[in-house]
């Protein structure tokens, strides 16, 4: 070494090394993986360079990775025969580049992210490199580029604010880092743990990477996709998933398709457990990792699965791709088309699966990804109905479980040719929806739809097999037959026409502009008043719709419908028309009426009147 000036670190990168050296002391053997990383990298770039220009240093040496340990000395030496690093690169890539990177890495070390976690996504930041701090007292790297005339350069540096470059010996083309561990890192001095450490992560690397002396390869380097699934267990998937998305959580489910015709395709696809992605994930695109012959093509490639598929991450290789096929033609290309029907297939029968085998397993898929599917089923022009078997809801018979529309239709009533369907806000207010009054009291099972997504849902789900789905707030709807129970209640006798007539024009006089209309129905039982859109239930679901979207939807007058039975109307009509009680019930009736749908601007303005009633009540 010549006396070279110490070059200052980047300011970044010496805080970096400092939260590494004197805070990490978890998981420190991904330093392994990251350097391997970075020299699998160099070896990708040297192999594409030269399918065009073997004008290069040592055009003929195999590409490779090797590591050698001095136990002695506890020194380890990392080597690999990639496109090297000339003076100036070292300089640049090791130490004063700008990395943003580092800065949100600094960041989340702040926010007190765990140190394990921390630690494990440090490549994701593009600082993996300075990982190998935890671990080392010293570290030299001293490199040569693939360039012909480029002389061999040696970078040097403690882990303090400084490191130098100098000119070094080196015959060969690539990179040597030799690492000088500290006394608390000596574990990582034998062969036996580097070998253990690179089959746990670095299984996959493409290049052979040789331990010690040994003849044989350590890593399997097949791509875990293009494995015989009966040779992969459960927790390399879970490994490979996790370094695919860093996600901490193993995924939810996942398939590993392997196929030899009509295509050769190998894909191996994930749902993860939750939609939202990890605040490291640098997987911030959505779409698959899609390969051609093992050449990473497109990071993130959307062509391959419909929307509503897009929480899918994964893997997709295959043979029959050409190396040089460009973005343009990759979604167009009648292959990429069959692939997709491949991959959706795929997915569409792990998903029923999940649904037949594990339905807890199903239920937290739905709870966590049913956004997706609703959306799908609104949005998607062809092939919407193969997503109808995934939708669950609640019904007025099992308000706690989740149905699906075929066991809905598998206990469906002899006779009933719809499927019954209620619109709310929440599950509370939708079970005491005067709307269902008929259809408890006779025994017909009505989906509730809660959640704001279902009315979007509903644009593309109007029909299941041989039945329709009918809203039952619809006022022109066709009842279904009444069921004859024993034991029943009678009916309470209505009012006569003419005391109608009468109650009737006194709601229309005291509501005024407020309704489009008052009438009675038939369909009230146990509720004395409802509200129906004159245009049928169309106007109702839209500004669901429209309420999801944000936009403004004027909401439709209503008709307010009475229940000519109720003992509440017949004892208002008994009332002398001049009674105070008279507009303060009528009042209350339609306001109640506008709460139950969940109209209600201002709830608690009702409290007075309330009130008022209660003290008339108890005189
Ligand atoms: P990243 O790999 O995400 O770019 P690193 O901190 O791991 O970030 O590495 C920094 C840079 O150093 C790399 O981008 C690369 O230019 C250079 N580098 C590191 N190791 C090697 C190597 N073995 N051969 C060639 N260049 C390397
Ligand atoms: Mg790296």
């Amino acid at each position: 070494m010549t006396d070279s000036k110490p070059i200052a670190f980047k300011a970044e990168i010496k805080q970096l090394l400092d939260i590494l050296i004197h805070s990490l002391y978890t998981d420190r053997e991904i330093f392994l993986r990251e350097l391997i990383s970075n020299a699998s990298d160099a070896l990708t770039q040297m192999d594409f360079l030269m399918l065009t220009d073997r004008d290069v240093l040592d055009p003929d040496a195999a590409l490779e990775i090797r590591l050698h340990v001095d136990e002695e000395r506890k020194i380890i030496t990392i080597s690999d025969t990639g496109v090297g690093m000339a003076r100036d690169e070292l300089t640049t890539n090791l130490g004063t580049i700008a990395q943003s990177g580092a800065r949100a890495f600094l960041d989340a070390a702040e926010e007190g992210v765990d140190q394990r976690r921390l630690a494990d996504v440090i490549g994701q930041f593009g600082v993996g490199f300075y990982s190998v701090f935890m671990v080392a007292e010293w570290v030299r790297v001293t490199s040569r580029s693939f360039k012909p005339k480029a002389k061999a350069a040696a970078w040097y540096a403690t882990g303090e604010d400084t490191f130098t470059v100098d000119v070094a010996e080196k015959e060969n083309r690539g990179t040597i880092i030799e690492i000088k561990l500290k006394e608390d890192a000596e574990e990582f001095a034998h062969e036996s743990r580097l070998r253990q450490i690179i089959k746990k992560h670095s299984d996959y690397v493409r290049f052979p990477i040789y331990v010690g002396d040994d003849k044989e390869q350590t890593n399997r380097q097949t791509a875990i996709w293009r494995q015989d699934p009966r040779e992969v267990n459960e927790a390399e998937y879970n490994e490979f998933y996790k370094h695919l998305t860093l996600d901490f959580e193993d995924p939810l489910a996942r398939v590993h398709f392997v196929a030899d015709a009509p295509l050769r395709i190998f894909s191996l696809l994930y749902i993860p457990a939750k939609p939202e992605r990890g605040i490291f994930s640098i997987r911030k695109e959505d779409g698959l990792k899609l390969y051609a012959r093992k050449v990473l093509i497109q990071e993130y490639t959307t062509d391959l699965l419909p929307p509503c598929f897009r929480f899918v991450q994964g893997v997709v290789d295959s043979e029959d791709l050409p190396l040089n096929i460009s973005r343009e033609s990759i979604q167009t290309t009648a292959l990429m088309a069959r692939i997709k029907r491949i991959l959706t297939g795929q997915i569409n029968k792990q998903l029923r699966t999940l649904a037949e085998k594990e339905p807890d397993k199903y239920a937290r898929f739905w709870s966590a990804f049913n956004p997706f599917i609703k959306e799908g089923i609104a949005s998607q022009e062809s092939d919407r109905e193969e997503l109808y078997p995934f939708v669950r809801f609640h019904t007025t018979v099992h308000p706690e479980s989740w149905v699906s529309l075929q066991d809905y239709v598998e206990r469906i009533k002899i006779g009933q040719d719809k499927i019954y369907y209620l619109l709310g806000d929440d599950e509370r207010s939708v079970a005491r929806s005067p709307h269902l009054d008929y259809f408890l009291k006779h025994g017909y099972e009505v989906i509730t739809l809660t959640d704001p997504m279902d009315s979007f849902m509903l644009l593309g789900l109007r029909e299941f097999g041989d039945y329709k789905l009918q809203n039952v707030a619809a006022p022109d709807l066709e009842l279904p037959a009444a069921e004859v129970t024993s034991g029943e209640q009678p009916t309470p006798e209505a009012l006569s026409p003419r005391e109608l007539e009468k109650i009737i024009a006194r709601f229309k006089w005291h509501l005024g502009e407020r309704v489009t209309d008052v009438r009675t129905t038939d369909r009230l039982t146990d509720s004395v008043a409802r509200l129906v859109d004159p245009e049928g239930t169309l106007g109702q679901e839209m500004q669901r719709v429209y309420r999801l979207v944000d936009r403004e939807y004027e909401v439709p007058k209503k008709v307010l419908e009475l229940n000519p039975r109720h003992p509440i109307l017949t004892s208002l009509c008994a009332l002398p028309p001049d009674d105070k009680l008279n507009i303060a019930i009528i009042e209350q009736i339609y306001e109640s009426a506008l709460l139950i749908e969940g109209l209600h601007p201002d709830p608690a303005s009702m409290l007075p009147r309330i009130e008022a009633l209660m003290e008339a009540a108890l005189r």
